[in-house]
């Protein structure tokens, strides 16, 4: 390979690519070659460190060789659902979804009224991204529009972002009129389009109708969707109850099936927990080519911490060739980490008796979610050819004397005895976006 260009970047140090749930790659003693240029900086060439030195043409173009020898370098996080206006909720106590939902959440989403609160929070929750090592995913706004400005605007990856429809059964305070919501969804939809997400809240808040118009304007834009689905038997009750009485839903068999009444399923779909379906609702999920975010840390038991939902069947979606990635459902989720859900993941999935290596759960948590959002050529791998956007994270190969492997360096990283799970949230090092460093605390 022709390695050469006016300026490049090699980092040194051990590290993981995920390439699929059962194969990671793990170089030790490697090292990556960025090239920058106007667009950003991207990897050229990554490999053993001695090779890849061999095969630079011409040494004196390189710029900087930054030394992370003994740590290892893993591409970013991707968070496939989050709601970042929910920031100041996720360790209020949680009893029940709904009962969470309109005791904390509503009341805290109801202040991003303000444009001066919302572009101060979206500042801090860019930095929390960054010290976690998430650089992409699918963002929930709250129902104002500039809640899915500034997250765009601030937050540094590929993230795609949306403000919640509420046009029915919600507080005065968060109550859109259908008119406002088909409005906003045109006018971000326009503005930033593949960044934009069609984000019906849930089905018992937002018009059948509503949802209806909104995807035709996603579709004229190219837009993500979004919406939750199925995450608790009280919910799924409530849902199908409202429904009945709607006219055109009389019949509804299940909730899925009201989404795809009003044609909301599509490949560009992302439907947040999806934990207890019917074998109807797989097979439909499968023939409309819509994805799930599996939110382990938001669905976990209420004294770890999460709304206590139930367990996420991976085995079912999987048997079902459903496309799913892991998500941190901050707040219903505790921790923004992408390594807190992914070790949230592996403990419900071994509770509920199904096995889950931490292999499959980091590339869950980075080249999964990037493929569902279409931006795998840019985030969530360290492929030739993808974006520069990577973090360094603790104990590569001169930790352990031992062979190592990508199970091994994570259950040592993430096991650690007497380390809490608020810790996770400080693991990374750093953080390189496009190539250039965003967060750092070596040498702090
Ligand atoms: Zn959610």
């Amino acid at each position: 390979m022709e390695v050469g260009s006016p300026s490049m970047v090699i980092i040194e140090g051990d590290y993981i690519n995920p390439l699929s749930d059962k194969s990671t790659k793990l170089v030790r003693d490697g090292a990556l070659v960025i090239e920058e240029s106007t667009a950003g900086g991207r990897l050229i060439d990554c490999g053993p460190r001695d090779l890849v030195w061999r095969r630079l043409s011409r040494k004196a173009e390189v710029a900087q060789v930054i030394d992370r020898r003994g740590m290892m370098l893993a591409p970013g996080f991707v968070d496939v659902h989050f709601h970042w206006v929910q920031d100041d909720v996720r360790l209020m106590p949680k009893d029940s979804l709904l009962e969470w939902l309109s005791k904390y959440t509503w009341p805290y989403e109801a202040k991003f009224k303000s444009v001066d609160h919302s572009k101060k929070r979206a500042q801090k929750f860019s930095s929390e991204l960054l010290q976690a090592g998430t650089l992409a995913g699918l963002v929930y706004g709250s129902i104002h529009d500039h809640s899915v400005d500034d997250a765009l605007n601030y937050f540094q990856g590929e993230f795609a972002c949306g403000n919640v429809l509420m046009t029915m059964n919600s507080p005065a305070n968060l109550l859109q009129t259908p008119v406002q919501a088909l409005k906003a969804v045109r006018s971000l939809g326009k503005k930033w389009r593949t960044r934009y997400a069609l984000t019906p809240r849930f089905a018992p808040t937002t018009h059948p109708e509503v949802m209806r118009k909104g995807m035709s304007i996603a579709r004229e834009f190219d837009c993500m969707v979004q919406t939750h689905l199925s995450e608790s038997l009280n919910e799924i009750d409530y849902v199908l109850e409202l429904y009945r009485q709607i006219k055109g839903f009389e019949d509804v068999s299940s909730y899925t099936e009201i989404y795809d009444r009003v044609g909301l399923l599509t490949p560009k779909t992302v439907l947040g927990h999806a934990i207890h379906l019917s074998p109807a609702e797989w097979k439909l999920l499968k023939k409309r080519g819509s994805a799930i975010a599996c939110c382990p840390s938001s669905n976990a038991p209420v004294k770890e911490g999460g709304l206590g939902s139930g367990v996420f069947n991976y085995l079912e979606a999987n048997r079902y060739k459903v496309p799913w990635a892991l998500a941190s459902d901050i707040g219903g989720g505790p921790y923004l980490s992408m390594l807190d859900v992914m070790h949230s993941f592996i403990r419900q999935q071994k509770r509920a008796r199904r096995e889950a290596s931490f292999a499959l759960a980091h590339h869950r948590a980075t080249r999964a979610g990037a493929k569902i959002m279409g931006v795998d050529k840019q985030v969530g791998t360290l492929d030739r050819g993808s974006m520069a956007s990577f973090i360094v994270l603790p104990g590569g190969s001169r930790s352990t004397r031992s062979a190592l492997d990508a199970e091994l360096y994570w259950r040592r990283l993430l096991n650690k005895k007497g380390s809490q799970r608020a810790d996770y949230d400080h693991l990374v090092l750093e953080t390189y976006v496009d190539g250039k460093l965003a967060f750092s605390q070596i040498g702090q």
